[in-house]
């Protein structure tokens, strides 16, 4: 029951549940049983010479186009096989009359050539081989047509049920065909859709964001500040900038070795993600710096910045069983009407600069001598 709930999601996502060596075993046989059926409906006729014809193309199947699938023929397996169908169409035709319906064969291998085509990744000349093959169909139709129009055919089925059993049997085979193809073709664009759906997922992922730490990059934090800035000017809504840089990192690299020096830089960045309310952004600006902005205005923006340096610094980090004391120093700024985003930064940065001069583990948000106000 679950194998079959999982199937129907599959073909609902359009997820390939079937391998394509599946899929063209499974025509096979059923390009098969249609000749086994049709051998069967001759002998009961009895028509013997097409009953044997169609018995011994149900077997090639089995055997021979099986086999050229097995061992991935696959351009050789479609050609024969749609070859086969329109001669064997086009001859049973001339046999039975067009009101034994093997005409219809010939408009279900349109759909057949169409699909195949552009699934098999090999075909060269996709757009014309499917256009030339759908034309020997049309003459294939149009020749049976207007053949037995001044032909009588071969054997005469008049009087009998059999002409009109024929009939319907070719016709559900020919609708079935176009709905099986139908379905698989947009089973396959779905599939396509879905596997270009997670490539534009990876690359929006790699554009906007760092492979390491999976903040947000730089390049992605200054459109969001550049928009910050429109609003700014259009609305007044003002906000602050946290620069941090992690105290001594250079020296948790030469202690504990390059990978460690990830291992925190990572668990601080997640500690700071962690720290943000939802609206908030954080990026890793550079090598161990990381800029947050908050919708805050300053004295709030510090006390957030205060907030995330006491969480750094009580957090026990451990790499490996070894304990590793880490620090973070941060500067803050708020926006300021008519600054240029790099002006921003460069305050922050600045005050920044301030904490790491008087002791790093800080959070500095006033430059000026008598308002300097730090905590520690
Ligand atoms: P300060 O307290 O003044 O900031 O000193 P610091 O040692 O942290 O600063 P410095 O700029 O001298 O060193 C930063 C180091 O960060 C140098 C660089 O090798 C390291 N670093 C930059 N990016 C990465 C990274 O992705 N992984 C690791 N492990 N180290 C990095
Ligand atoms: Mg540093
Ligand atoms: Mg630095």
């Amino acid at each position: 029951m679950n194998n079959f709930r999982h199937y129907i999601d599959s073909i609902r996502q359009g997820e390939s549940y079937f391998s394509f060596e599946r899929k063209s075993n499974i025509i096979a046989y059923m390009l098969a049983a249609i000749h086994f059926i049709t051998c069967i409906i001759f002998a009961l006729i009895p028509l013997i010479t097409l009953a044997v014809i169609n018995g011994c193309l149900g077997v090639f199947y089995v055997i021979i186009i099986r086999n050229l699938i097995k061992q991935h023929k696959y351009t050789a397996s479609l050609y024969i096989s749609l070859l086969e169908v329109l001669v064997i169409s086009f001859f049973e035709t001339f046999c039975l009359g067009i009101t034994s319906g093997f005409i219809l064969y010939s408009i279900s291998m349109i759909s057949a050539i169409f699909y195949f085509t552009f699934v098999m990744d090999h075909f060269k000349k996709k757009d014309i081989i499917p256009l030339i093959f759908s034309l020997f169909c049309v003459a294939s139709y149009c020749v049976s047509y207007w053949l037995m129009q001044v032909i009588e055919p071969v054997y005469s089925l008049e009087g009998t049920r059999w002409p009109n059993i024929l009939h319907i049997f070719n016709a559900l085979v020919t609708f079935a065909f176009l709905i099986i193809f139908s379905f698989l073709f947009i089973w396959e664009i779905k599939s396509s859709q879905g596997k270009l759906d997670s490539q534009n997922k990876q690359l929006h992922e790699m554009a906007h964001k760092d492979p390491l730490t999976h903040l947000m990059n730089r390049r992605n934090m200054n459109q969001i500040l550049q928009q910050e800035m429109t609003q700014l000017k259009s609305t007044g809504r003002r906000f602050s900038l946290i620069l941090g840089d992690i105290d001594d990192f250079k020296k948790v690299n030469d202690t504990y070795g390059h990978d460690a020096g990830d291992y925190v830089l990572v668990t601080v960045s997640e500690i700071i993600s962690n720290s943000i309310r939802e609206g908030d952004a954080v990026c890793r600006w550079g090598g161990e710096e990381i800029l947050i902005l908050v919708h805050d205005p300053l004295n709030s923006a510090a006390n957030a910045a205060e907030r995330i340096r006491k969480n750094i610094a009580e957090h026990p980090f451990n790499y490996e069983g070894q304990d590793i004391k880490v620090t973070m120093t941060f500067g803050v700024c708020e926006s300021i009407p008519g600054y240029r985003i790099e002006d921003l930064v460069q305050r922050a940065d600045e005050h920044l600069y301030t904490g790491k001069k008087s002791g790093k583990n800080i959070v500095v948000f006033h430059t000026s001598a008598n308002t300097n106000e730090n905590y520690d």
